[in-house]
């Protein structure tokens, strides 16, 4: 039987060295701390404790690493905790976005009429995991560098297969991809980078420069920039999570739970689409952020609270609604970039 042993470093102070503890509650926060069989300990300046010996063994210079046995096989040792949590992850079918083993079972009617009284007043985590059980990884979770990290916080907790996308217009705030990147390797997950199609993209802007949406709206940009990006994102999903809130704008009033999505197709044709956010406030997104230590932009330290392409997004001031700080040129009836448009 597979067994996997961690070597992690006790310090001579007695602590157990920081990178040990981190790569301990990655692989908590994702749910596979169990499948480790065995926790080492190389004592520093002790050579030979168990841990120093295995490093030893296996000429491993740093820790934690992990050493992997399988009988029958040459033993491996993995010296980083993403790639572990990635194997282990492939293994259990949660690999970041890889596909699901065949497509699951239609929804009917009936059964998504029940889904959705089930879940309105239910707690996000349990909106999202009833989707991620049925789905896995075949349901993206949209992650747009904002509070919506929430979301990837209740799916790496769930312990189930998930994946995640993000729409990198190419004109988003350093920031915010600062964040992506921290927020990858926080939860070891892989991010799917969808960027615009070239040749729309080079047309307009050779045609109106790169600020046009100043002169006649941002649809034009956020179609090539987003929406189409967003399409082909979809297209393998039977389903997606959102983090939009009812309490955003007025755009967002009669966000649901979950509905079919009449806007985009997925894999099966019909696709679904959850707002486990959808009742949630503001002030319980961010409790949530401080009370479980969930990373998010540094942007919210310097007034911004809606967080989308740098040129299109402003602080906003005291009083003013949280979606006031995007467009806030045009109409606030049309602050949507297109991604969420309902259709009766
Ligand atoms: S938010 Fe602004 S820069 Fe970003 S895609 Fe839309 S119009 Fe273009």
């Amino acid at each position: 039987m597979r067994k996997i042993t961690m070597v992690k470093k006790l310090l001579a102070s007695g602590e157990p060295c920081a990178k040990c503890v981190q790569a301990q509650e990655l692989l908590e926060r994702r749910g596979l701390w169990d499948r480790i069989d065995e926790v080492v300990w190389a004592k520093e300046g002790d050579a030979s404790s168990p841990g120093a010996q295995l490093a030893e063994r296996y000429q491993v210079e740093l820790a934690p690493f992990f050493v992997i046995t399988d009988p029958g096989q040459p033993d491996r040792v993995l010296t980083s905790t993403l790639k572990l949590v990635q194997e282990l992850g492939a293994a259990a079918g949660s690999a970041g976005n890889g596909a699901a083993a065949g497509p699951p079972p239609e929804l009917s009617e009936a059964e998504l009429r029940e889904a959705q009284a089930q879940l309105a007043s239910a707690p996000p985590a349990e909106i999202l995991s009833w989707a991620l059980r049925r789905y896995g990884a075949r349901c993206g979770i949209a992650f747009s560098g904002a509070e919506d990290v929430v979301l990837i916080d209740l799916a790496a907790r769930s312990g189930l297969p998930y994946s995640v996308f993000c729409l990198d217009t190419g004109r988003l705030h350093e920031e915010t991809y600062r964040f992506l990147d921290r927020v990858r390797a926080f939860y070891g997950v892989e991010l799917q980078i969808m960027t615009p199609q070239p040749e729309p993209l080079q047309a307009l802007v050779r045609k109106k420069g790169l600020f046009s949406f100043f002169e006649d709206g941002h649809g034009e940009c956020c179609g090539i920039r987003k929406v189409e990006p967003l399409k082909r994102a979809l297209a393998p999903l039977y389903a997606w999570a959102s983090g939009q809130r009812r309490d955003q704008s007025p755009t967002r009033t009669d966000v649901a739970v979950l509905e079919l999505d009449k806007s985009f197709s997925g894999a099966g044709g019909k696709l679904l689409k959850l707002n486990p956010l959808a009742a949630w406030t503001s002030a319980q997104v961010w409790e949530y952020i401080r009370r479980e230590k969930v990373p998010y932009n540094s942007l919210h330290d310097h007034g911004f609270i809606s967080i989308g392409c740098q040129p299109c997004t402003r602080p906003i001031r005291p009083g003013e609604h949280e979606r006031a700080a995007r467009w806030w040129w045009e109409d606030a009836t049309q602050r949507e970039c297109g991604l969420h448009v309902k259709k009766a």
